[in-house]
């Protein structure tokens, strides 16, 4: 409600986020195209667009530790009693895993088909190893230290769930949060009840600190998106066009075609409407390229524009933004046979089959951040035969497709939300979604409910 107040003022907020998206990437093809060496330019992607893009996605980074502590906290505190935590707990992890590997299927498929590994340039392949070595180095030196065995589950428990929210280790933040919660519904009402009523005033404090940061949307997604654009490297995109291609045909076949599908076969809600109403999800994701930046936005979206009930949203969409990356792993099992083409080496089905299990599980261990994925790509890649090294060759786009990728990142989140509030039979258009009428679109409210009811 508090996002959509520029609404109410004339354009609304999504179309705003829009045109801040267009303006930017315009402005910023345009300004490489003329003066991409120029120092001028560089000073202003520096000094006017990074700061304008940094400080948006600060005040969005900012409220993450407390909502997703306050809205688990409150979700798990709302839905009860710890046998429907775990119900929903179960079925949200298995639409976690359901959907993630149902995006890998899809990107391998399309590589196997195509197989652009093969036809790229060895020239192309030997100058793009050497420009992005030194970064290449760093990310296998990061996926060495995060490593993948027993401990990445030991560490799911933190030491201090401070200093795990300090470092941005959400598993941590989100195992202790749900522990407190499951503590608190066991605790007798007298005890609890104020507790719970704190923890409502920081979370409504926070949803008012979100508004403030989505005022800021326009400007910082088109500062965002001017820096990258200004002074990317078409080049590289140029000689990699096919894998870039065919990555981003492979996540939009998964976001139009399979999370829509899902949409409107087990939700009911017909593609054209589910599209429209997230819109303003999908532009924030692109543009901050961060499933944890885009959560107060995923949240919203589930609330106001689904009517998902605030428990259901509060304990789904923190845990997705957290574990559920189907663009991530749909990208992680493209890339590793994508560098396997390249280099020679021959994956076999049951490699391939290790490749989808990998992508699943590390993904889940990915961090919601801008390019959160690429040690754990090294990780999958160094079991499965190929050079770490190689990463180097597509470092150089990963900009553009971890934007592109954390779009159905959050959407497969978002639709978690509505197949459990769904299942669950809750009705879909709360007290909360009621109250946003001054939307302009007419159709937003009523139709759009009876729309999803429809299909109980
Ligand atoms: N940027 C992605 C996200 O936050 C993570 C990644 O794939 O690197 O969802």
């Amino acid at each position: 409600m508090h996002a959509e107040t520029g609404a109410r003022r004339g354009m609304p907020l999504h179309t705003k986020i829009l045109l801040g998206l267009a303006v930017g990437a315009g402005s910023g093809v345009l300004a490489n195209a003329l003066w991409r060496d120029a120092p001028a330019l560089q000073w202003a992607v520096d000094n006017i667009a990074q700061p304008i893009g940094q400080i948006f996605l600060r005040m969005l980074f900012m409220v993450v530790v407390p909502l997703v502590f306050t809205s688990i906290a409150l979700g798990v505190a709302g839905l009860g009693d710890l046998k429907k935590v775990g119900r929903i707990g179960g079925k949200t992890l298995l639409i976690f895993v359901a959907t993630t590997a149902l995006a890998v299927v899809v990107g391998l498929t399309l590589v196997n088909i195509v197989r652009p590994g093969e036809s790229l340039d060895p020239t192309i392949r030997a100058a793009l190893l050497e420009e992005y070595a030194p970064q290449a180095a760093e990310k296998v030196q990061a996926s060495e230290t995060n490593g993948f065995g027993v401990n990445t589950f030991v560490n799911i428990v933190p030491r201090n769930p401070l200093d795990a929210a300090a470092r941005g280790d959400m598993l941590g933040l989100i195992f202790f949060t749900l522990i407190f919660g499951i503590a608190l519904t066991r605790l007798p009402a007298s005890v609890s009840q104020p507790v719970l009523k704190v923890l409502e005033g920081i979370g409504q404090a926070v949803a008012e600190m979100i508004g403030f940061a989505m005022k800021l949307a326009p400007f910082g997604v088109a500062g965002l998106i001017f820096a990258v654009t200004a002074r990317f490297g078409f080049d590289v995109l140029r000689s990699l066009s096919l894998y870039v291609i065919m990555v981003l045909v492979a996540l939009a076949i998964h976001q139009f075609g399979v999370l829509t599908l899902l949409a409107r076969l087990l939700v009911g809600i017909r593609p054209g409407e589910f599209i429209r109403r997230i819109r303003a999800l999908m532009v924030t994701a692109f543009s901050t390229s961060s499933s944890n930046a885009t959560l107060p936005t995923t949240i919203r979206t589930a609330q106001e524009e689904f009517g998902v009930p605030k428990e259901v949203a509060g304990f789904v969409l923190p845990l997705g933004a957290t574990m559920n990356m189907n663009g991530t792993a749909l990208f992680e099992g493209m890339t590793v046979l994508f560098l396997a083409q390249v280099f020679g080496v021959d994956l076999s089905l049951p490699m391939q089959i290790v490749v989808v299990i990998m992508s699943v599980i590390t993904a889940i261990g990915v961090a919601g951040v801008p390019s959160g994925s690429i040690p754990l790509i090294v990780l999958v890649m160094e079991m499965v035969g190929v050079p770490g090294e190689g990463i180097a060759l597509i470092l150089g786009v990963d900009r553009i497709l971890d934007m592109a990728r954390t779009v159905p990142n959050v959407t497969g989140d978002l639709l978690t939300s509505l197949l459990i509030t769904k299942s669950e039979r809750l009705p879909f258009f709360g007290p909360e979604a009621e109250a946003v009428p001054a939307e302009p679109a007419p159709e937003h409210a009523a139709p759009a409910g009876a729309q999803v009811t429809a299909g109980d």
